[in-house]
């Protein structure tokens, strides 16, 4: 499935499917199926992967101010077409529009900013007779795995250093979000030589195939962290390197005297963006014992306000969960905390209504090892914890394996001072979750190895190679 070939087949008919031909992607606001997305054979794979190595010494070879004016016209391309991708966005994944439109465009931005940045070789060394320099070679072909929640945003940070380094890329999207991602192959396809990137449409197993092709010399991956286990156990036989930016189970410390109700709106927006399935959102809050009623209860009311619905209806605010089987395994966390003796003070059951929704959820009195607090839920439920020293609480944060992120929030000086004591890949003060283009981005312990964004995502994308030269003896004379 090359990118000029994979258009999305809307409607087709899944008569006659194999398990490697059109694949149902549901509209999950409806629960209903409204496209089939044409699947990739082992036998297309291996054709696209052979493409893409053959494709790739030219590519490497193309001067480095060229593949940047590819990179600038794929910006192009993708601002053209925000509408109907976002559109398709919302329909395969649930999100509002207006979220999507944005998605799209930070995408589309995303191969500028990157545009920008530079791989200058460097001379170490520099004394009679000898020289050494350093540049940053690419790898040769990049598998890009992507996730389901923001499948076009997260695609293009792998996609867009990835060529901008001299790899060319193969990216397959997560079988629940695959429309956007083919869509976005064919307009790159106008505009990217042949071979040097392509969309395959499949599941695990696809993924799996991908890893392991001999082809592939880095596998980028975002996704779960037990999808990141698999991966890296894939890779391992042909020594294979890896990105893995694993998910996260994030905790929001509020420091005693903190003003909760200006707290509450900032966690509260930030534990449910995207209806809490995004990898670096609030999934904990600990709180002052003296303060958490307030704080609860205050989130709560946010939580009883907000808008669910279908996110082409432009009132939503909180579009549907991404699966059935993400949503049940979000309702089933909740479930079991209530069983164990948790009370819910908002939201807390599936709603008697089509499509995989579950409502802004607030959630105390956790019973202590509940996995609400201790694993990544991924959707729209807020456990508020009470401590009572936020050293304590910072660290029983910290016992659980993920290490994407923390943040800290009240006076700042106090928050400064607390700041070290986190040991994940981020650490927020007074606010959570911020991402930009020009700074890493990366977990901790089972979060992740590696980094994206800015100059430090682009060296993922390459490896160092040494040049040492003896000068001849009539250099060395005229040095
Ligand atoms: P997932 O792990 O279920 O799937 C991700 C991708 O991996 C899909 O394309 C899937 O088809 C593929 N895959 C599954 N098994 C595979 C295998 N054995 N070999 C190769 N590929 C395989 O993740 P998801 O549910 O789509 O996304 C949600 C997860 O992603 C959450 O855990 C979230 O925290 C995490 N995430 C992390 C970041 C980050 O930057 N750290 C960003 C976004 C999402």
């Amino acid at each position: 499935m090359t990118a000029r070939a994979a258009a999305p087949a809307l409607g087709a008919p899944s008569a006659g499917a194999t398990r490697y031909g059109p694949a149902p992607v549901e509209n999950p606001a409806l629960g209903e199926v409204f496209a089939h997305a044409p699947g990739c054979t082992p036998e297309q794979l291996d054709a696209v992967l052979d493409d893409a190595a053959r494709a790739f010494p030219g590519w490497a070879a193309t001067p480095f101010d060229a593949r940047r004016e590819h990179l600038l016209a794929c910006h192009r391309a993708l601002r053209a077409a925000v509408e109907p991708m976002a559109e398709l966005l919302t329909r395969e994944q649930g999100k509002p529009l207006k979220h999507a439109r944005a998605e799209v465009r930070l995408a589309a931005d995303w191969f500028a900013h990157t545009a920008h940045l530079v791989l200058a070789p460097r001379r170490l060394v520099d004394e009679p007779g000898v020289e050494v320099c350093l540049e940053r070679v690419p790898h040769g072909v990049v598998a890009a795995i992507a996730p389901s929640n923001y499948p076009v945003l997260l695609a293009i940070c792998k996609i867009a250093p990835a060529l901008l380094a001299g790899n060319t890329v193969v990216l397959k999207p997560s079988p629940d979000t695959p429309l956007s991602s083919l869509m976005m192959g064919e307009l790159l396809g106008e505009v990217l030589p042949a071979g040097t990137f392509a969309v395959v449409g499949g599941g695990t197993e696809l993924g799996a195939r991908l890893t392991v092709h001999p082809a592939v010399r880095l596998v980028s991956f975002t996704g779960s962290v037990d999808t990141g286990r698999a991966i890296a156990r894939q890779a391992a036989a042909d020594l294979k390197r890896i990105v893995l930016e694993l998910g996260g189970n994030d905790p929001a410390v509020v420091l005693p005297g903190a003003d909760v109700d200006a707290v509450a709106r900032e966690l509260f927006a930030r534990s449910m963006t995207n209806s809490g399935q995004f990898c670096a959102a609030v999934k904990r809050v600990y709180v002052h014992r003296t303060q958490r009623r307030r704080l609860a209860e205050a989130m709560a009311d946010l939580a009883g306000a907000a808008v669910v619905g279908d996110g082409l209806d432009p009132a939503t605010e909180y579009g549907p969960l991404v699966s059935r089987a993400q949503r049940d395994r979000v309702a089933g966390m909740v479930d079991e905390a209530v069983r164990a003796g948790a009370r819910v003070l908002a939201g807390g059951h599936v709603p008697d209504r089509p499509g995989h929704f579950y409502p802004p959820t607030v959630v105390t009195d956790l019973p202590s090892r509940s996995r609400l607090e201790e694993e990544e839920q991924f959707g729209p439920v807020v456990p508020v914890i009470a401590y009572d020293d936020p050293r304590e609480a910072i660290d029983r944060a910290d016992a659980s394996p993920y290490g994407l992120g923390c943040s800290l929030w009240g006076d700042e000086d106090r928050a400064r001072a607390l700041a070290g004591r986190p040991r994940c890949g981020t650490v927020w003060l007074n606010t959570h979750g911020d991402l930009r283009h020009d700074v890493p981005f990366g977990g901790h312990r089972h979060s992740g190895i590696g980094v994206e964004y800015g100059p430090w995502g682009l060296h993922e994308y390459t490896q160092l190679k040494v040049h040492h030269i003896a000068l001849r003896q009539a250099d060395r004379e005229m040095s």
